[in-house]
């Protein structure tokens, strides 16, 4: 549409206009007023070399001036004189008219563009009244607009066609000349017709009579829409009658170009391709009814910005299609691709298996490989698995994977089948004179969804899944589909669940090994869904990651547990909450920021706040992270190392970051009391602590018997379902008061 506008601002659309235009002048009719009579010589009256055809027309005007016409025009300009007799004749035919005969001299621009005109000769013109016509056409040869007044060295007059409209006051400007009359309705006589029969001229009583040459010498015949070269006096009829109808409406082209636009972005908006192209149908239709319509209304429109938008859309369009069927077929090997997979209506429909076929090793092969044999090798790999696929279209996929799809449902045939193509693989293949392994391994997606485009999607991260020894044929879970949408939504979802209270946090004790108090709470974030129940937290906190809103809701948690801590205070339970931050969040100073923006808006006493960082081997920049992790402690909270021991780098994370207390992970706690590594794993971090002066958690303590050979062994605190659960803020004031009583009976 911009494009369009602007070509229409640079007028460069006006030839199209008129197209347009000449097309709506033939689609309607309107009767002329017959007021105006034009009388066509087809002989040249002003020719000096003939003076009696001066004379004839002396005697035609006075003919007409007997037969009561109400003005007499003579288009025509006897610029030489003739003999002497003749043009004192004609001069006298036309004075004693008096001023209802008026002699139309001739505008003539000259090549530097200053007008000048051509006048009857005084021999003729004397005394007699004068106008002026000039005729402006365009490079088709139209005469699309009329001036009203023409300005000359020394006057301004008024044009012929505004002076025959009887609206011949001195104007300036240019109006548009309507061709919306009738031709036929213009009466029209033959010059010599009337001069052979001069009773004609009765019929003339009252009109305005314009007599002009029908083929005037060294003047090329303007165009009007529908008819090519018609005399010029013919424009200035038209003009007249143009002004006594009364203004003619010309619409702007920005109107129609508008309407046409949001034509198109409402059809741009739906979504199935057969109603889509009925309202392209229908914006055409449209727009055509729009231009006969106005045309019986005797208005013009300017539709070329319209139609320059039309075309420009239609070019888009085509150009996307053609690049969409592009896409289908790949160049090299002339396969179709995915993408020609996925506009399948067969697959949508029946929906068979979806095998996805990944060659391993594709790229190092290929290197290898002298470039001209660079496609063959991919041709002879298809041309084995044709061997066993047959009749069935392969696909080709980026990545150098390969597609097809199969009826058969059975996992267990299915698996069959693939296991052996893959022995087909098993020998070499010949590429050229090189002998090439090739690993092959599969995805499959057996669902009957009707999403071809996510079928495809878990089908390609089944393959991705697939390993050549260990697992080399993948079904997709189904319920990864059902899934896929859950977890977008869920993204969605996080801002809205944090805003309306579904996000809320639970509280885990962390007590001390000697005397089984609490030493403090561990805040740990739950979703509460109105619909699916509680979402762990491992779940969610991925998505929220993948959504970007993980500092979002760190900021919540944070806030949460400062003020729950206020609140402990209040019930004079004095320990440090614990929250969890995710070491992603340590790539940027953002986080010091806005630790120091919830104290600070909690008031909560800093060296009573502990942040666990978990996930440490993310961390790719220990540097940065020190750093940040050095302004955080210069707050005053406690830096604490979560999950200390697995995950990698857990040491190098512990020598090069400032930790205050480490926690050992519940996956070695856990199985202490089975298995000999694990206990002696805990007992060296206990260990290791001492020596590098860190507080030491142990997690995840199930039972009193672990509880009582950490004790033995020197660690400080543990946290455990066996000592408490995480639970509400309410009940971390209940354990206070009989916890120790009911959970840890028989283990301090
Ligand atoms: P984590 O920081 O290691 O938290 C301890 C997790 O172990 C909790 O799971 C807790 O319920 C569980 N646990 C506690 N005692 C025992 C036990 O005796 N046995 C067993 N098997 N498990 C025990 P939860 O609440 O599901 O949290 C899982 C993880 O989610 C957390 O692991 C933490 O990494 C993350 N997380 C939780 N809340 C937040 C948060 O607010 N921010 C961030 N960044 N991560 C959080
Ligand atoms: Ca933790
Ligand atoms: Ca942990």
């Amino acid at each position: 549409a911009l494009i369009a506008a602007v070509l229409n601002m640079a007028t460069m659309l006006a030839p199209v206009d008129e197209v347009l235009w000449t097309a709506q002048d033939r689609n309607a009719e309107f009767p002329a007023s017959g007021e105006i009579v034009f009388i066509g010589a087809a002989k040249d009256v002003t020719d000096p070399e003939f003076p009696e055809r001066r004379e004839e027309l002396a005697r035609l005007v006075d003919r007409l001036d007997q037969a009561g016409a109400r003005e007499i025009f003579i288009d025509m300009v006897f610029d030489s004189p003739s003999s002497p007799e003749a043009d004192a004749l004609l001069n006298a035919a036309l004075r004693d008219v008096a001023s209802r005969a008026v002699l139309v001299d001739s505008v003539r621009t000259g090549i530097d563009g200053s007008d000048a005109l051509l006048e009857s000769v005084p021999a003729v013109g004397a005394e007699v009244p004068r106008s002026a016509s000039r005729i402006w056409t365009n490079m088709f040869g139209q005469a699309w607009y009329m001036e009203y007044s023409v300005p000359l060295a020394n006057e301004t007059r008024p044009m012929f066609a505004a002076e025959l409209a009887g609206k011949g006051t001195v104007r300036a400007g240019f109006y548009p000349i309507s061709y919306y009359f009738d031709l036929s309705s213009i009466p029209v006589l033959r010059y010599e017709n009337l001069a052979a029969k001069p009773q004609l001229a009765e019929g003339l009583a009252g009109k305005s009579v314009v007599i002009g040459l029908i083929n005037p010498p060294g003047v090329t015949r303007p165009n009007i829409p529908g008819l090519a070269g018609v005399p010029p006096s013919i424009i200035s009829i038209f003009a007249a009658e143009t002004l006594k109808s009364g203004t003619m409406f010309r619409q702007s082209g920005l109107l129609v170009l508008a309407g046409i636009a949001l034509m198109l972005a409402a059809a741009a908006f739906l979504r199935s391709g057969p109603r889509r192209y009925a309202a392209y149908a229908l914006t055409i239709l449209l727009l055509q009814v729009t231009f006969y319509a106005t045309a019986q209304w005797a208005i013009l429109l300017n539709g070329g910005a319209a139609v320059a938008l039309l075309i420009v859309y239609g070019a888009f369009r085509a150009r996307s299609v053609w690049k969409r069927n592009f896409r289908m077929v790949d160049e090299d090997t002339n396969l179709p691709t995915f993408a020609a997979l996925e506009a399948s209506r067969e697959v949508a429909d029946a929906s068979p298996t979806i095998i996805i076929a990944r060659i391993h090793r594709f790229e190092e092969v290929r290197r290898t490989l002298p470039r001209e044999l660079h496609a063959e090798y991919l041709l002879r790999i298809i041309a084995r698995l044709r061997a066993a696929t047959q009749e069935t279209t392969i696909h080709l996929g980026q990545g150098h994977l390969l597609a097809w799809t199969m009826a058969e449902r059975d996992p267990e045939l299915l698996r069959a089948h693939l296991e052996g193509l893959r022995a087909l693989f098993g020998a070499p293949l010949q590429v050229g004179t090189h002998s090439v392994d090739v690993g092959i391994t599969f995805g499959l997606d057996t669902s009957n969804s009707a999403n071809v485009t996510r079928r495809i999607a878990a089908a390609v991260s089944a393959s991705e899944h697939s390993t050549e020894t260990y697992d080399p044929i993948i079904i997709a879970d189904s319920a990864s589909d059902e899934e896929l949408i859950w977890n977008i939504s869920l993204q969605a979802r996080i801002d809205a669940a944090l805003a309306n209270g579904e996000i809320f946090l639970v509280y885990q004790p962390k007590v001390s090994v000697n005397s089984g108090n609490l030493q403090g709470v561990e805040a740990l974030v739950r979703w509460n869904d109105p619909a699916r129940g509680l979402i762990p937290p491992d779940k969610f906190i991925s998505q929220c990651e993948n959504a970007g809103r993980m500092s979002h809701l760190t900021r919540h948690v944070l806030r949460e547990a400062c003020k729950a801590g206020n609140a402990f205070e209040r019930h004079d339970l004095i320990f440090p909450v614990a929250v969890n931050i995710s070491a992603t969040l340590l790539h940027d100073r953002q986080i010091v920021r806005m630790v120091t923006d919830v104290l600070e808006e909690t008031g909560y006493d800093p060296t009573r706040l502990v942040l666990e960082i978990t996930e440490t081997y993310r961390i790719a920049n220990f540097e940065r992270a020190a750093g940040i992790l050095r302004e955080l402690a210069a707050l005053g909270l406690k830096i604490s190392m979560d999950d200390f021991g697995i995950g990698a780098a857990s040491l190098e994370a512990l020598q090069r970051l400032p930790f205050d207390e480490i926690k050992i992970d519940r996956q070695f706690v856990g199985q202490m009391l089975g298995d000999e590594k694990s206990r002696g794993i805990v007992r060296s971090i206990i260990t290791l602590g001492r020596e590098l002066r860190l507080t030491v958690v142990a997690e995840g303590v199930e039972d009193a018997q672990t509880f009582a050979i950490l004790r033995d062994s020197g660690c400080q605190l543990a946290q455990g379902f066996g000592i408490s659960h995480p639970v509400s803020f309410d009940d971390i004031l209940l354990f206070q008061h009989f916890g120790k009583m009911r959970e840890l009976r028989g283990m301090v």
